[in-house]
């Protein structure tokens, strides 16, 4: 059986117009008898506008209601489609996270995927039905609903595509590939049409925005091809895969493939005497790194300073909870 895992970002379905297009490509595709299992985002900025609507509704949004809200905007794109694709007389169901088997761990706002059960979206295939699953989304052991991280429905497309041996992951965005650098800041940026997964583990985790880089992890480690295609535009795109077929003919290659910049981020600068051998202090840094959910970009250490790298929006609580610790605690 051959399965094929396309994901629909967030603009690429933003719209009835936009969902009407993508019908028609899946359809085309369907016909060519292959299994189709559709990921899709949540529409537009959609996510965004439920983050703040929590924010209105409540000051300190617990962290579970706040996943269970998110989840939302996926289940409308994929109960939308899945009834826009049944109306053109194609069998077809929608899932959530939960449905679609997708068992994660706990962390609430940046779950990990700790196993697929395939069953249900198998069976939906076998009996001929394309099957649309809601990203971003998981339940844990206990049935808790839960979120992967900002961007996540990449990474439930390539756990999906994975999970079922499928053929193939396509992730179609407003895009038509990977550039060597952000055509919308460089216009001689070049379309790549192969790159290591290696090489787009670190651009995905250096700030460029097209492909998740967990998604990208979870691909290398499943050897799952990963493209990166336009949705509306015909266009062979990029495609992801494993260092030695990214360019087989070149024993040793030096070229140089992208060049990108990271948003948002801010830097910490931690300071006190001969810190880089005060290990209760670091173990404390790094367990609340831990505990707040805290991802650290980069780190320099001196023998008076622990710089690290985080992102601007978690900045300033974390600050306020590293103080609390390292100076507060401490003095108490
Ligand atoms: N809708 C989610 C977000 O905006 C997930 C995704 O788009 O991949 O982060
Ligand atoms: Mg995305």
């Amino acid at each position: 059986m051959s399965i094929v895992v396309q994901k629909y970002g967030g603009t690429s379905v933003a719209t009835k117009e936009n969902l009407e297009k993508i019908c028609e490509k899946i359809i085309a595709y369907a016909s060519k008898k292959i299994k189709l299992v559709i990921v899709v985002s949540a529409q537009g900025k959609t996510t965004d506008h439920l983050i703040a609507k929590a924010n209105d509704y409540s000051n300190a949004p617990n962290k579970r209601d706040l996943d269970l809200l998110l989840t939302t905007g996926e289940i409308q794109t994929a109960s939308l489609l899945s009834m826009m694709l049944n109306e053109r007389g194609y069998d077809s169901v929608s899932l959530t996270g939960y449905q679609a088997g997708i068992l994660s761990d706990s962390t609430y706002g940046n779950a990990n995927i700790k196993h697929i059960y395939t069953e249900n979206i198998l069976n939906y295939l076998n009996s001929g039905y394309i099957v649309v699953v809601a990203g971003f989304q998981a339940i844990d052991k206990l049935g808790n609903i839960t979120t992967l991280g900002r961007g996540g429905s990449d990474l439930s497309a390539v756990a999906i595509a994975s999970a079922l041996k499928a053929n193939k992951c396509e992730i179609y965005s407003d895009i038509d590939g990977i550039y060597s650098a952000d055509p919308r800041i460089i216009s001689k940026a070049k379309l790549l049409k192969k790159i290591s997964y290696n090489e787009m583990l670190e651009a995905a985790s250096a700030g460029a925005k097209v492909l998740h880089n967990r998604s990208v992890n979870v691909g290398k480690k499943y050897q799952m091809p990963i493209y990166v295609k336009n949705a509306v535009k015909n266009s062979n795109g990029s495609l992801v895969t494993d260092d030695s077929l990214e360019n087989p003919d070149v024993i040793e290659n030096k070229n140089i493939k992208f060049i990108t910049k990271k948003e948002d981020i801010a830097k910490i600068c931690i300071v006190g005497d001969m810190i880089m051998s005060n290990k209760k202090a670091i173990t404390k840094i790094f367990s609340l790194a831990d505990e707040e959910n805290v991802t650290i970009y980069m780190i320099s250490f001196s023998e008076l300073a622990l710089n690290i790298i985080i992102d601007k929006d978690k900045s300033e609580s974390f600050m306020k909870k590293l103080h609390s610790i390292l100076i507060e605690e401490e003095t108490k």
